[in-house]
């Protein structure tokens, strides 16, 4: 399984690699584990992760 998912920027133009530096935020929902990016040139990109078992 993948431990870490690799994301980047949605902004328009910028596509910049986001990483667990720029997660500002993570939480769960019954669809998974969401985790917020705020990027360098100021957008937010949620990502959505599935549940890990165990
Ligand atoms: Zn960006």
């Amino acid at each position: 399984m993948l431990d870490e998912i690799a994301c980047r920027c949605e902004a328009t133009g910028c596509e910049r690699q986001l990483d667990d530096g720029n997660c500002q935020l993570v939480f769960r929902t019954e669809g998974g584990e969401r985790r917020a990016y705020e990027c360098a040139c100021g957008h937010v990109t949620v990502t959505v992760a599935a549940p890990s078992k165990g």
